[in-house]
């Protein structure tokens, strides 16, 4: 009863959806189009040349000469999202974003409508139908349907672009028989290994292993999640108990007279929660912003996400909401010498072991990454090490402003950021 759908090539689509000259040829979408840059987002037509996420611009000309290299358009890929998002909630209530091109369809709840595979499958062609006729004729996805989250994933993965697999009890053992264990999401290296030393080297041989089996060869009890995930049991729809966290500010008269500082207090507060959910190992599924003002009024914003852990995102959105705001107030910013204080929060977490393990394998190593800067971080400082965009920016202050003025004083709040605190024991804070 799980539907997993994911947006082929979503982000290239996009740029072809909106910009009928791309139709039919190799884009690349890159952050930066110089020759040093690097495509993020391969069409189809270019990954059909050879182009592969991660290749450097200079080396994906040379495979493809009439790759067109073309600037991200986040705010565009969020709008299509947002539009999908939408969608999909016209078929059931419960609809779970799973990144920017992915999202679970649950129709556990609606059994008595979609009674038999049949059912299920006219769903899946009338969804992929919706998204053509009212939201864009070029965007195309591949659709998973299976008993469980994970397996509905692993569906969506075998045919793309535009597929449409079913996995069930009866053809299970088929499906698993002609994959690697490497096919799975979520199993990389690592896991592979392990797993290989304890003498499980195919997805078959994983589903009929022993639970307590598994658990001794992983070294963990994600090891019994397989199991579950290879017999159709779900461990991939539970949330994280804990609640929130949130991270506040009062702004001095100095600070709220640039507004250059309060846009780098307002980054610092959103890298302090990158920081408290990296340490504790949560994604959040929601965020939002609130800013008091010196005339007792106040200003909310919240968002529902795909899970997040990343702080210039969670910055970015918030700040095109800002944007969008001034645009629609005659130029009058949200962010000016009037404010009182600025607050962030996180909420609606999901933990990394069941995230990293199920449905996110392209932000495994992200998540590694960002793990290990952290670990460098803790270990020679915070501003040791940043990000490119980061400077990009100009906002190396925002950093100062972490470990400098201020911390003290966040010492104490941090006791209050999340409010079934008793949970939440960090040594780091
Ligand atoms: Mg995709």
């Amino acid at each position: 009863m799980i539907l997993f759908i994911d947006m082929n090539s979503f982000f290239a689509t996009c740029e072809q959806q909106f910009n009928y000259y791309l139709r039919g040829r190799p884009v690349g979408v890159c952050v930066y189009t110089g020759k040093y840059g690097a495509v993020i987002a391969p069409s189809i037509e270019a990954k059909k040349m050879g182009v592969k996420t991660g290749m450097r611009l200079n080396d994906a000309m040379l495979l493809c000469p009439d790759l067109v290299p073309l600037e991200t358009n986040s705010g565009r890929y969020r709008e299509i999202h947002l539009k999908i998002m939408n969608l999909l909630r016209k078929y059931s209530g419960d609809v779970i974003p799973k990144s920017i091109d992915e999202a679970i369809v649950d129709l556990q709840h609606h059994k008595h409508i979609y009674k038999n595979i049949e059912d299920m499958k006219k769903l899946a062609n009338q969804i992929k139908q919706d998204i053509r006729d009212t939201i864009g004729d070029y965007l195309k996805c591949s659709i998973g349907i299976a008993p469980n989250a994970f397996l509905a994933k692993l569906a969506s993965d075998l045919q793309k672009p535009d597929g449409l697999t079913i996995i069930t009890p009866e053809n299970i053992d088929e499906v698993l028989s002609k994959l690697k264990l490497t096919d799975l999401p979520g199993i990389a290296g690592g896991m592979e290994n392990r797993l290989k030393n304890a003498g499980i080297d195919t997805p078959l041989k994983l589903r009929y292993t022993d639970p307590a089996v598994l658990k001794v060869a992983c070294q963990s009890i994600v090891g019994v999640y397989w199991h579950y995930r290879l017999n159709f049991s779900e461990v991939d729809l539970v949330s994280s108990p804990y609640k929130n966290m949130q991270a506040m500010r009062q702004l001095s008269r100095e600070q709220r007279s640039s507004a250059q500082t309060i846009d780098n207090i307002f980054i610092s507060l959103c890298m302090k929660l990158e920081k408290r959910m990296v340490a504790q190992g949560v994604y959040c599924k929601e965020f939002g912003m609130n800013i008091s003002y010196q005339n007792g009024q106040r200003w909310k914003y919240h968002s529902k996400n795909a899970p997040l852990q990343d702080g210039m995102t969670i910055y970015h959105t918030l700040k095109q909401q800002l944007d969008k705001y001034a645009k629609e107030h005659g130029g009058k910013t949200l962010l000016h010498e009037g404010v009182a204080g600025l607050g962030v929060n996180v909420s609606d977490f999901v933990t990394a072991d069941v995230l990293q393990v199920e449905l996110f394998e392209d932000n495994i190593k992200k998540d590694h990454l960002r793990k290990a800067v952290y670990d460098v971080k803790d270990r020679y400082g915070y501003d040791k090490l940043l990000k490119a965009i980061e400077l990009k920016e100009g906002h190396s202050a925002a950093y100062q402003d972490l470990i400098g003025f201020g911390s003290i004083k966040d010492m104490y709040n941090e006791q209050d950021w999340v409010s079934n605190s008793n949970k939440i024991q960090n040594p780091e804070e």
